[in-house]
């Protein structure tokens, strides 16, 4: 069922979630079902949702394949392998060299408004995690993958991507991003 996204300024969005113990329950299935069909609703803007993000505080998120679509654009990737689902999710290790992605949320912000900002996060991180059917699982992630599984995980521990960002200067609505990107051919100079 495709589900209402919850807004910042929502307490449950900044509320650590719980772990996931019913992997194969009904609830738990039917959990990840409604991610899945709300993140699909919102291919085009978005590349990945958690739970708290329609209102449940439980440590699960799905995450778009975006590494398989940039190695083979012309693929038809099927359902199961684009969206990553990630239960109880955590970092086993990162990288120290870190890189800068533009990042949104489809929780901040709505439609042309959507607020969109460069985040720096380490570049390559492993993550251990639980998949859907029971198992355990690592997962290595690169680049601007990499970015979408961190921000997909930080909502799982109450955390959102603008507070990494120290400058509202680089703040931008997406109405007015895409005007620069635009007319000056890149994103905007980080303050
Ligand atoms: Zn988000």
């Amino acid at each position: 069922m495709i589900k209402e996204i919850l807004q910042i300024g929502n307490p449950i969005l900044t509320t650590k979630t719980t772990k996931v113990t019913d992997i194969n329950s009904v609830e738990t299935k039917s959990l990840i079902k409604d991610l899945i069909d709300t993140c699909e609703k919102n291919a085009d803007i978005s590349a990945g949702l958690a739970l708290p993000q329609i209102g449940v505080s439980k440590s699960i998120c799905v995450c778009r394949r975006v590494d398989l679509e940039e190695k083979d654009p012309d693929k038809e990737i099927d359902k199961e392998e684009l969206w990553e689902v990630l239960i109880n999710p955590h970092l086993l290790n990162s990288s120290s060299d870190n890189s800068t992605e533009w990042e949104a949320c489809l929780s901040i912000g709505v439609g042309k408004d959507n607020l969109w900002g460069p985040v720096e996060r380490p570049k390559k991180i492993t993550v251990e995690y639980t998949s859907p059917d029971g198992s355990q699982k690592q997962l290595k992630a690169d680049g601007y993958f990499s970015h979408v599984v961190q921000h997909e995980i930080d909502h799982l521990n109450g955390i959102l991507f603008v507070s990494y960002i120290n400058n509202p200067a680089n703040i931008w609505r997406l109405e007015d991003l895409n005007a620069y990107i635009e007319s000056n051919e890149s994103y905007p100079e980080i303050q």
